[in-house]
């Protein structure tokens, strides 16, 4: 973590500029020149409270945004090999957050909000501040979601939620601890909110391969080794996927002693992970087959031996900012003795579906509105839960705007 001079250096390289590049590519707009400004005439206490009124995701941002395809890599001084490092300046104000949440008195209102992901803590942080009483219902035995349970420790350390758990003691946010949405928790315990929040993130992993036993899915290696209860080790392992779960999962068995090759249909610079992801896994020795995509399973005597795959050819697509992929009809073969999927995330709507199908619009997405009024009660779908699996700013965006809409409730 960078000193108040260091982070004062950074602030006075800034141009101010009319139309600053910084803020028209990150996801939520941050206030970056006047932030810094704020720094430069050693304001530093309103460089904060204007961050933390803006967004309180920061603690989370500026260490896992993909900075290099956002504000740092569109700084216009990123030319002259001097971009604007905001992301720094981002680490250090949010280290003491806690102490600037101003609190309105109560207005006897009552949210709850189901997950205490990114999106979750977002909205509460913001409405408890707003004078709501604000009660979480978690159903694991921690908050920060995926930041907690899945996001290995060399990315994200879990003692940064640290900060969060001030804001919900500072607050007085309560936290149910191990209420699964559908499971042991229901729509009926929620008959005393007005207003119900729904930010369940996307915790069902997709798969294009027919279930094996070799076969494993990338938040379940994530989640165990967490857990410090993987025994893969010195085996060939294939990652499918160009996101940051594979990644991450390409990381995390290659500190186990695993030979790990990420296979991707697209190549590396088409690939959605974070810039830095994939250069820290090139760098760790993580071999990329690019431009293969996953075809079948290959066994011998009921034992994994290898992967068939399909050549792509890339082809560029205007109305993309990625290269698309083509079938070529070529297959090759890959051996391994393991293969984890990490293709994509969806959420789980079962329960939802269930109790409120009028949450859901003929195609079986939540309707475009993001809420749905019953009687009394207000249902809002935020983050993940709402847009599909995003990146950690688009969820803290769409929590701010969830934040908005039921002001307009009020
Ligand atoms: S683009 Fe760079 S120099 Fe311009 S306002 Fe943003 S951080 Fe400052």
């Amino acid at each position: 973590m960078m000193n108040i001079e260091e982070v004062k250096k950074i602030a006075q390289n800034c141009l101010n500029c009319k139309n600053p590049m910084c803020v028209q590519h990150c996801p939520i707009a941050n206030p970056i020149p006047q932030i810094l400004s704020f720094i430069k005439q050693d304001k530093i206490k309103e460089a904060s409270d204007l961050l933390f009124t803006h967004t309180n995701a920061s603690p989370i941002c500026s260490r896992l945004c993909d900075v290099e395809r956002q504000c740092f890599g569109n700084c216009i001084l990123k030319n002259r090999n001097q971009a604007v490092k905001f992301y720094e300046v981002e680490k250090f104000l949010s280290q003491s957050f806690y102490n600037y949440p101003s609190v309105n008195a109560s207005n006897q209102k009552d949210v709850a909000i189901i997950g205490a992901g990114i999106s979750g803590l977002s909205c509460a942080i913001d409405l408890a501040s707003c004078g709501y009483t604000v009660s979480i219902f978690e159903k694991s035995n921690q908050i920060g979601g995926v930041l907690a349970q899945t996001i290995p420790s060399f990315r994200f350390d879990t003692k940064l939620l640290d900060v969060y758990h001030q804001l919900i003691e500072k607050l007085g946010i309560q936290v149910y601890y191990h209420k699964e949405w559908g499971y042991n928790f229901f729509l009926e315990d929620l008959c005393n909110y007005k207003y119900i929040i729904m930010a369940l993130g996307t915790s069902l992993s997709k798969n294009v391969l027919h279930r094996n036993a070799y076969l494993l899915n990338g938040l379940d290696v994530l989640s165990q080794a967490k857990k410090q209860n993987i025994s893969i080790s010195k085996k060939k392992v294939l990652v499918i996927g160009g996101g940051n779960v594979a990644m991450d999962v390409a990381r995390t068995l290659k500190r186990l002693d695993n030979q790990v090759h990420i296979v991707y249909r697209r190549d590396i610079p088409n690939a959605p992970a974070n810039k830095k992801e994939i250069v820290e896994a090139l760098e760790e020795g993580i071999i990329f087959d690019e431009c293969l995509a996953p075809s079948k399973c290959i066994f011998e005597n009921h034992r994994l031996i290898g992967l068939e795959v399909e050549k792509m050819e890339l082809i560029t697509d205007e109305s993309s900012h990625r290269k698309m992929f083509k079938k070529t009809g070529q297959y090759q073969e890959i051996d391994c003795d393991y293969i984890v999927e990490a293709v994509g995330l969806d959420a789980d709507y079962t329960y939802l579906k269930k109790v409120l199908p009028d949450f859901f619009d003929e195609t079986g997405w939540i309707i475009k509105e993001g809420y749905l009024k019953i009687g009394q009660q207000i249902f809002f779908a935020t983050g993940d839960y709402f847009m599909g699996a995003s990146n950690f700013a688009n969820a803290a965006k769409l929590a701010k705007k969830t934040v908005k809409l039921l002001e307009e409730f009020k």
